[in-house]
């Protein structure tokens, strides 16, 4: 029996490990989303929205077309 026993110590500190490794990991997920998805404000409205979903015309940014307008 002595062999199982340590068969699941060994198993609980891999798990462990793992476990501990993936919450470490998560926090710098989270911090490193912002700069990926840049937020630009609208020269009209500012209302604050994602770079990707902005209409940039000669050099200013829209939150819509209608404010391009
Ligand atoms: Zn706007």
């Amino acid at each position: 029996m002595g062999v199982i026993k340590l068969l699941i110590v060994v198993l609980l500190v891999w798990v462990g490990f793992f476990v501990f490794k993936k919450l470490r990991k998560a926090p710098s997920d989270v911090a490193q989303k912002p700069s990926v998805n840049k937020m630009v404000a609208c020269c009209v409205c500012e209302t604050h929205i994602p770079e990707s979903e902005a209409i940039s015309h000669n050099g200013k940014i829209y939150c819509s077309k209608e404010h391009l307008e």
